[in-house]
C-alpha cells in the first residue's frame, strides 16, 4: 500500500510540475505579449509628434522664402507644441521607470496645500482656460508632509485630465478638508469634474500604465501614463489616491489622502496613550 501511495504521490508531483511548467510558459508568453504591446504603444506615442515636427520643419526649410508670415508662425507653433508633447511624454516615461525601480525618493517637508494647489492651477491656466476652476481649500487646513514638486505634478495631471475629458465651460472643482481619522492619511484633496466619468469596472484600472477607458481617448493628446504617475508619486509620499464617480455619474472624482505631519500624529498617539 505504501508503495502504491508513494507511486501516486510521485505521479501527482509530476503532474503539478507539468502544470507549473505550462503556467510558467503561459506567464512568459503573456509577459512577452505585454512587452511588445508596450513597445508598440511607446513607439506610436513617440512617432506621432515626431512626424509632425519633421513635417513642419521640412516645409519651413523648403518653402521659407515664399511663405506668408502667418504660415511660418503656424508651422513654428506646431514644432514647439509637438516638441513639448514629446518632452512631456519622455519625462513621464522617466518618472514611470523611477517609480517602478523604486528609485523615487520624495523630498518631503511640511507644506501648505493651498500654495501647491495655487501653483498647479497657474501651471494649468492655459489648458483650463475654457473651464471654470472652483477652489475650496480652507485657510486652516493642516499642512501636509509632501514633496511639493511631486504633489504639484499630481494635481497638474488631474487638472489636465479634467480639462481633456470634461466639456468646455464646465466647472472643475478642487476641494481640501481635514479627515477625522487618527494616524496618517487624514488630509484630503479632491479634484472633480462634470465630464463623462469612468465606468465602475475601470475605476482602479485607470491607474495602470497605458490604460485608457475609451477608444476615442487615444486621439487626445494623452499618454495613458498620467494617472499611473499620480498613484506612484502619491504612494511614494505615503498617501493614497482613488477614483470614483459623482453619485449621478455626472463626472469623475479623484481623491487623494495625504499623511498628516508626523509630529501631530505622534502627539495624538501620546494623547491616546495617556487616556
Ligand atoms: P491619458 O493620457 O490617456 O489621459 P491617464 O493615465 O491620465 O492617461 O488616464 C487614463 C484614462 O483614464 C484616460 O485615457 C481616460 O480614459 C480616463 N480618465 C482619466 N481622467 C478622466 C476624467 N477626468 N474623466 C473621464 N475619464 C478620465
Amino acid at each position: 500500500l505504501l508503495d502504491a501511495l508513494a507511486d501516486q504521490a510521485a505521479l501527482a508531483i509530476e503532474r503539478i510540475q507539468l502544470v507549473d511548467d505550462i503556467d510558467r510558459a503561459k506567464l512568459a508568453a503573456e509577459a512577452d505579449r505585454l512587452r511588445s504591446a508596450l513597445l508598440t504603444s511607446i513607439s506610436h506615442d513617440l512617432k506621432t509628434p515626431l512626424a509632425a515636427v519633421l513635417g513642419a520643419s521640412t516645409t519651413l526649410r523648403d518653402y521659407f522664402a515664399s511663405m506668408s508670415e502667418e504660415d511660418r508662425a503656424d508651422l513654428l507653433s506646431t514644432v514647439v507644441d509637438e516638441s513639448e508633447r514629446l518632452n512631456r511624454f519622455i519625462a513621464n516615461l522617466l518618472d514611470m521607470t523611477r517609480i517602478e525601480s523604486g528609485a523615487m525618493e520624495p523630498n518631503s517637508a511640511l507644506h501648505d496645500v493651498g500654495d501647491i494647489v495655487g501653483s498647479a492651477l497657474r501651471r494649468a491656466a492655459k489648458i483650463l482656460s475654457h473651464h471654470r476652476a472652483q477652489v475650496n481649500i480652507p485657510a486652516d487646513l493642516p499642512t501636509v508632509s509632501v514633496d511639493p514638486v511631486l504633489f504639484e505634478q499630481v494635481l497638474f495631471n488631474l487638472l489636465d485630465n479634467a480639462a481633456k475629458y470634461a466639456p468646455e465651460g464646465s466647472t472643475v472643482e478642487i476641494k481640501g478638508w481635514a479627515g477625522t481619522g487618527i494616524g496618517t492619511g487624514d488630509v484630503m484633496v479632491q479634484v472633480s469634474d462634470s465630464g463623462p466619468g469612468i465606468p465602475s469596472d475601470d475605476l482602479d484600472r485607470v491607474f495602470d500604465s497605458f490604460y485608457r477607458v475609451r477608444k476615442g481617448d487615444q486621439v487626445r493628446a494623452g499618454t495613458g501614463l498620467g494617472l499611473s504617475i499620480c498613484r506612484g508619486f502619491v504612494e511614494a509620499m505615503g498617501g493614497t489616491i482613488s477614483a470614483a464617480n459623482r453619485p449621478d455619474r455626472s463626472g469623475a472624482v479623484f481623491t487623494i489622502s495625504l499623511p498628516r505631519p508626523q509630529e501631530i500624529a505622534n502627539d495624538i498617539t501620546k494623547l491616546e496613550d495617556m487616556t
